[in-house]
């Protein structure tokens, strides 16, 4: 069928025929191949990519790559982030194996590697979660360090810009709208937006799959809010069979339709992945009605064990970043419902 396939031209990437193709929309790559939310998925592929590239394993590869996004402390991820409305920056994360073993901590201060203590939870205890001071009593016990806990200078200038108002309006940020004064976005050295939250899923060589999720949830939320990103099941979900997906925008929404384990549902019966991404989003759409929906964004990824890739967003803005060789890490615009 090999007339029927159409390889796509992207132009400057140069990309091979032969290792990534379209066929009737639908996106592959020859494995390994990782995916990641929003374009500082870039600089997280890069670092996941070094693992995958010499045969490493998807879970090794998930857990480096997004820890790239944790570090960087103009980011809203990880200790640099926008604090909650108190003034303290608290972080979830999870990750999830080929063989269904899963890990998360939400809630938890002062650690700059959150996914890592997921991966500690995940291997080192009888558990899945674990939240708030408990969680960060078993990373330093695991020796992780316990930093100051200092706003970094972006995230001071927006919450003192909130603090203005101090009003409570949770929303995650649309990329095509205007952003609330108080939402400051925070910018790369490239000048780019940079987001919330980083959810990353991998195919390694041997075929194998997993995905890792962190993130500070919302700039100013309430104390001890939790969002998707943490919950296996809703911000991520691996099922070594099918496919591997992963939500990033209004947690609370990707909660209420099980996110990304919807997903994984829908490939499971034969949708691609970006077919399975849009009718999850179709079901938060209908939950969530047209109106209250166009305040909101949701973008959600996902990848099939055969190495089919896509993903979906309510609104336009939501991209992610795809990486497949040394030369081919590139950023795709997802299709929006609305
Ligand atoms: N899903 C995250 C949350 O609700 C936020 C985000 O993806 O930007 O906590």
């Amino acid at each position: 069928m090999l007339h029927r396939r159409h390889f796509l031209q992207l132009g400057s990437l140069g990309l091979s025929a032969l290792t990534f193709s379209s066929f009737r929309g639908r996106m592959t790559a020859q494995k390994p191949l990782v995916l990641s939310t929003w374009d500082a998925g870039i600089a997280a592929n890069k670092a996941a990519w070094q693992i995958l590239r010499n045969g490493g394993r998807a879970l090794d590869a998930v857990e480096q790559g997004v820890r790239v996004t944790e570090a960087s402390l103009n980011c809203c991820v990880g200790l640099g982030a926008n604090p909650d409305r108190d003034g303290y920056v608290t972080l979830d994360a999870c990750i999830m194996d080929e063989n269904f073993n899963c890990g998360s901590v939400l809630f938890l201060e002062k650690i700059k590697h959150p996914i890592s203590v997921a991966r500690r939870v995940m291997e080192k205890t009888p558990h899945v979660m674990l939240a708030g001071s408990g969680a960060q009593q078993f990373a330093v016990a695991e020796g992780f360090p316990l930093e100051s806990g200092e706003l970094s200078e972006d995230a001071k200038r927006a919450y003192q810009n909130w603090l203005k108002k101090s009003e409570y309006k949770p929303v995650i940020n649309i990329e095509n709208s205007k952003r609330q004064e108080a939402f400051v976005p925070t910018k790369l050295e490239n000048g780019d937006w940079n987001h919330d939250t980083i959810g990353m899923i991998a195919l390694d060589a041997k075929g194998n799959l997993s995905g890792s999720c962190t993130t500070s949830g919302m700039g100013f939320k309430m104390r001890g809010r939790i969002g998707d990103s943490p919950i296996i099941g809703a911000g991520l979900f691996v099922d070594n069979e099918v496919g591997a997906a992963v939500a990033t925008g209004q947690g609370e929404d990707i909660i209420r339709i099980c996110g990304a384990h919807t997903i994984v549902e829908l490939m499971r019966q034969g949708m691609d992945p970006e077919t399975a991404c849009k009718k999850a989003m179709e079901r938060l759409l209908k939950v969530k009605g047209i109106d209250k929906a166009k305040a909101i964004q949701a973008g959600f990824i996902a990848i099939s064990k055969s190495g089919e890739y896509g993903g979906y967003a309510l609104q336009k803005g939501f991209n992610f970043a795809v990486c497949h060789a040394d030369d081919k890490n590139f950023l795709v615009d997802a299709k929006p419902l609305i």
